[in-house]
């Protein structure tokens, strides 16, 4: 039994200026790793094409591993990279194998495809008919029909914070190898609801994401090989931007399509609630002193959420809007993570440890899809400390996987130390700060650009958390983001 292992992951924000090219699929820079050096790179993690490689080892299967690509989210992926990484998989498929296993985004666009995922798929099916295609996705899936016709098994990830990456590699791979031993015959169902559920209400430990993906575990539980609810990705002004859900079962279609049916039909029914109304930032700032105010000493920092600046949605990561207001309010005994801004990087190091410096901070990106402009901010501190920005998460999200800030500094305003950092990465990861020399636990405040993936890592250390609505290319107010692609009518944009 011989395997194609691979991976391919970006999730894009049609919206963000940020750009993606080939290197930013690959931890570090350069290009993404291939054969052994990929499997060294993912063995051990918590990530789906880790199980892959568990599964296949521990079936005695001989594998190859064409590439590992992952790139955080950005905008729409440069056509080399599309063409180098897809062509990488399609080549080994080509050569010759007994099944595929691929752990996919699920909402990748590229310049040419706005369906990365489905069109990585059709290519592997015309080399290659008759494989089974094993895919794990993300839950920020936007399903379109390829992907669905061209897999044999979809399973997606159960949780937002995702942290049951592994686990959804597990499922989409015992299925596949299940199918390829003749124990199983995966049949599938999908469909889509035209809603487009907010980033900010999608969280599985809040309701009725938490009901939906219990529903998912409980059809597993009852019989189904795999049952996924993707809440979608709405930052993507594509045609199927939005939810979705895909049913697999083990020979039985109808059963599949009333499952699958029920799935969207309980997410259709509880759409008011996908719906996020943001609260003014000067009353978000006055609410954070307060609660600080009243905590009990060192019973952990109130977070101050820069959500529409989260990297991780496609956010430049360099607004200023929420750090201006915190240092505007003279907030002390703070931390924030993080500004990208790779030039003030260089010009803090330049200055060395210890010095005091005033330099425009952030705000060099502009945002043509929302008509802003990069607005950096004048900010006065000492450098404090300079790092090369490597570490390994401890988890429970992406547990072990390399991250790379890049040249990294620490500049202390007097009541702020502001990370800055070269690369981008969301805080989720307790190891971010440490590689910073910053211990959140014990600040007052501690601002995050994240929306949801900050709780695996970081929310069981905060007392309290405030939404802070500053601008950014994930804005939360969808008018902004003028989708013009994407079918119509739909939830809730439109009046349905
Ligand atoms: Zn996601």
């Amino acid at each position: 039994m011989k395997l194609v292992i691979a991976q391919m992951k970006h999730e894009t924000n049609t919206f963000s200026p940020v750009p993606t090219p080939l290197a930013r699929f690959a931890r570090g820079g350069g290009v993404p790793p291939e054969g052994d050096a990929a499997v060294v790179a993912y063995r051990g993690t918590g990530s789906a094409i880790a199980a892959f490689i568990d599964l296949a080892e521990r079936a005695g299967a001989r594998f190859t591993v064409p590439i590992a690509a992952s790139a955080a989210p950005s905008g729409p992926g440069d056509d080399p990279a599309d063409q180098h990484i897809a062509g990488r998989i399609v080549e080994a498929v080509a050569a010759g194998c007994d099944a595929v296993l691929l752990d996919l985004h699920g909402a990748m666009v590229t310049r040419r495809f706005d369906d990365g995922e489905g069109e990585l798929l059709r290519r592997i099916r015309a080399v290659a008919p008759q494989v089974p295609i094993g895919v794990a996705l993300d839950m920020h899936t936007n399903l379109y029909d390829a992907m669905g016709e061209h897999a044999s098994v979809i399973a997606g990830y159960q949780t937002y914070p995702h942290v049951d990456v592994y686990e959804t590699g597990l499922r989409a791979g015992r299925a596949t190898l299940a199918q390829l031993a003749g124990r199983a015959r995966p049949t599938m169902a999908w469909g889509r609801q035209p809603m487009l559920p907010h980033v900010m209400r999608q969280g599985s430990d809040d309701s009725p994401n938490r009901e939906l993906q219990a529903r998912c575990r409980e059809m597993e539980a009852q019989g189904a090989l795999c049952a996924s609810m993707f809440v979608g990705f709405p930052n993507a002004d594509i045609e199927f931007a939005g939810l979705s859900a895909v049913v697999v079962t083990d020979g039985d279609a109808a059963l599949a399509r009333r499952w699958c049916d029920e799935l969207l039909e309980r997410a259709w029914s509880a759409r008011a609630q996908f719906v996020y109304t943001p609260e003014p930032l000067e009353r978000s700032i006055a609410r954070a002193q307060v609660l600080a105010a009243a905590r009990p000493a060192d019973s952990g920092p109130i977070v101050l959420l820069d959500h529409c600046d989260n990297c991780a949605s496609g956010g430049t990561m360099d607004t200023m809007t929420v750090l201006g207001a915190m240092l505007d309010a003279g907030l002390r005994d703070a931390a924030a993570f993080a500004i990208f801004d790779p030039q003030a990087v260089q010009q803090l190091i330049a200055a060395g440890v210890g010095a005091q410096v005033s330099l425009p901070l952030g705000g060099k990106l502009d945002m043509p899809s929302l008509q802003l402009k990069g607005a950096p901010r004048v900010v006065s501190g000492r450098v404090r400390l300079i790092a090369d920005g490597r570490y390994h998460n401890v988890g429970p999200m992406a547990r072990g996987e390399l991250q790379t800030m890049g040249p990294t500094v620490v500049l202390d305003s007097g009541g702020i130390e502001i990370v800055v950092i070269s690369n981008h990465v969301e805080p989720h990861d307790l190891a971010a700060f440490t590689a910073a020399g910053i211990a959140p636990q014990h600040k007052t405040f501690v601002m995050l650009k994240s929306r949801v993936h900050w709780r695996a890592g970081l929310k069981s250390l905060a007392h309290a958390v405030v939404e802070c609505n500053g601008s950014g290319v994930c804005t939360s107010d969808y008018a902004a983001l003028s989708h013009r692609r994407v079918r119509r009518p739909i939830h809730p944009l439109d009046p349905l």
